[in-house]
């Protein structure tokens, strides 16, 4: 299938900031996915909460799956809009891999951390794990990802930050837009999770059916799904009506951001990025109803008192964590003790602080809790 004038085509990348020669087999975006998937930070994903710890259940989704359903609806909407799927895919595999354990409740609790020395934010830093952090190649450091691929990661940023990370941070001042490939992963993530934690939700039992209906898009899907079909066990009917609320929201913002590209019409990705607005979007209605699904998961599900203790001792974790680490970095691992001092010699304790923030970040939350109970338990001798 030939690609559309406005998407991000593989031969006109804006290149790696090392220069590469060109893959044998494989596009440009293809090898940047490719290098996602095989990056150490992809792999803690498995074990990194998204909304439920990690041991609370097997079945709740984690990092990795919710990573995993968000490319899946990536892709699904790049080849609708005949958009690179490749580069969709390798952004949205991508976006989380800067997350902390824990969750939001994690980074919340680093950035608390981090004030005095400019800040923890799981966006900025899945960027510096792809550009800094992963260390393995012979060539360079980080993955040396497209520039495609890396302003889709950075989804936003400060003013401050912007004028700190050069080209990809550009557009933030200039207030412009990313390539269409990036405008969808960032959709699709948001349509991944609304709909995966009305699931979880449900599995958990912390939430109901009940209190759902008072949402507009899962009570009309719900209300279809019991009238078609007589004799659904609540697992059924669950699956069947999330599947229809995926669907209709993956419909509409197919058909919505077709009407905004014909009236736009861009002849090239530069006059994509050029613009103020971004061109993929939900329909003012479908927006409308996206945003009460969002509000009630907000103020039911995150916010509910179970999840709460949990948020409140992971932060505990995060903070005792940072705080040990931060007045003693010979108790990290040696070669991040080093980092710590040699980043200390150059930026003074923000310099060691970034060493310990990365360090903390870069933990799944199992390995948190027993760093936790080797360093303040002890019983534990090692
Ligand atoms: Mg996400």
């Amino acid at each position: 299938m030939r690609l559309a004038a406005y998407a991000s085509s593989p031969e006109q990348t804006l290149g790696r900031r090392h220069p590469e020669p060109p893959p044998g087999h494989r596009s440009e975006y293809q090898r940047d996915r490719d290098r996602v998937i095989h990056s150490a930070a992809f792999r803690r994903l498995e074990y990194k909460t998204q909304v439920f710890v990690n041991h609370e259940g097997d079945l709740f989704r984690t990092r990795l799956t919710h990573s995993l359903e968000v490319a899946q609806i990536a892709r699904t909407l790049a080849r609708s809009l005949r958009l690179d799927e490749d580069l969709a895919e390798a952004i949205a595999l991508a976006h989380d891999l800067g997350h902390t354990p824990f969750g939001h409740a994690g980074q919340d609790a680093l950035n608390d951390c981090m004030r005095p020395f400019g800040g923890f934010e799981h966006n900025l830093q899945s960027l510096r794990v792809v550009d800094e952090l992963e260390d393995k190649y012979a060539e360079f450091r980080g993955l040396n990802l497209s520039f495609e691929t890396r302003e889709g990661i950075l989804k936003h940023c400060s003013k401050k930050d912007a004028r700190a990370l050069g080209d990809v941070g550009r557009r933030f001042l200039e207030r412009q837009q990313p390539g269409l490939e990036a405008q969808l992963a960032n959709l699709a993530d948001e349509i991944a999770y609304n709909n995966h934690d009305v699931d979880d939700g449900l599995r958990s039992r912390l939430i109901s059916v009940e209190q759902l209906m008072a949402v507009p898009l899962f009570a009309r899907h719900y209300t279809a799904v019991e009238k078609r079909y007589a004799a659904l066990t609540p697992k059924q009917a669950r699956h069947e009506t999330i599947r229809r609320m995926i669907n209709s929201l993956v419909s509409d913002l197919i058909a919505n951001t077709r009407v905004r590209l014909k009236a736009a019409d861009p002849r090239s990705a530069a006059e994509v990025r050029a613009r103020r607005t971004p061109l993929v979007a939900f329909s003012a209605d479908v927006a409308a109803e996206n945003l009460a699904l969002k509000r009630f998961l907000r103020e039911e599900l995150y916010q509910h008192h179970l999840v709460y203790r949990m948020t409140a001792k992971a932060q505990r974790v995060v903070r005792d964590l940072f705080t040990a680490l931060m007045e003693d970095p010979r108790l990290m691992p040696p070669e991040y003790f080093q980092q710590a001092q040699a980043r200390e010699a150059a930026d003074g304790r923000a310099g060691r602080a970034r060493i310990v923030a990365d360090y903390v970040a870069g933990m799944t939350d199992r390995y948190a809790i027993d760093e936790y109970e080797r360093l303040f338990d002890p019983r534990r001798l090692r």
